[in-house]
């Protein structure tokens, strides 16, 4: 029996190292501590969350505020890049982003990462995104309603199709990128919010939280104001499944 033990010890050892040495993919997120402090707070604890995630599924992680490493030599060795709170900084980087989604890298986008209006001046990014272009926003940070819009998608995967997202602040959008025939909505503001905020306030209409542009490998999440976004477990397993299924998108 003893012999048993050891020999399984020594093959979960074993298989433990493997999945060290052999990442599944390979992660960059980029972030910057000069933004609005809610944003670098969001970002700090990204950090932690994936980097424990890494450990535990297996993949690499690396971070970087230099936004400058936003180029082609860089990114070749990433399967999957990260905006935690902020973007690219000027056209070089914005080429080389385009590149590199254009060769079949992966994007996701948090929050802010995601918001454009007529001052940004990028028409790729908001074609990319969907053709969302940033409406209004909800203040102050409030927890709301989620509904999973489509249950059998790989990043809803052990989600309830409601739940509550923790303290965020929220985003609507015009147009709403549901009307783009491209995009895959998976989860919406629960219209049971409305009106959501006190000082700015949401007060209908339909307003997606995370989708994908179905010609890039990309995902936008809403979540991504404060320091209480991880601390949802059900909000949390959708963050993992949303690095995993575009870490290991073919
Ligand atoms: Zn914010």
């Amino acid at each position: 029996m003893l012999k048993k033990i050891l020999s399984l010890i020594t093959a979960a050892l074993l298989c433990s190292l493997a999945h060290a040495q052999t990442p599944k993919f390979r992660v960059l997120a980029l972030y910057t501590t000069t933004v609005e402090s809610d944003h670098v707070d969001f970002a700090n604890d990204a950090i932690k969350y994936f980097t424990t995630l890494a450990a535990k599924k297996g993949f690499v992680l690396d971070t970087t505020t230099n936004w400058k490493n936003v180029n082609d030599e860089y990114l070749k060795k990433y399967q999957l890049i990260i905006w935690l709170n902020d973007f690219p900084q000027n056209e070089l980087q914005r080429a080389a982003f385009v590149k590199y989604m254009d060769n079949g890298g992966a994007w996701l986008g948090f929050h802010v990462a995601g918001y454009n209006d007529k001052y940004t001046k990028w028409p790729w990014f908001v074609d990319f995104l969907g053709s969302a272009v940033f409406y209004n926003n909800s203040w102050p940070p409030l927890p709301a309603k989620l509904i999973v819009d489509d249950p059998k998608h790989p990043i809803a995967k052990g989600i309830p199709v409601h739940f509550v997202s923790p303290i965020n602040e929220w985003y609507g959008w015009l147009p709403s990128p549901r009307l783009n025939k491209d995009v895959k909505v998976l989860l919406t503001l629960d219209p049971a919010n409305y009106p959501l905020g006190k000082k700015d306030i949401l007060r209908g209409g339909d307003i997606p939280v995370v989708w994908t542009n179905t010609k890039y490998k990309m995902l936008y999440i809403n979540m991504g104001h404060g320091d209480m976004i991880f601390t949802s477990d059900i909000q949390n397993k959708l963050f993992e499944n949303a690095v995993m299924w575009l870490g290991e998108k073919k």
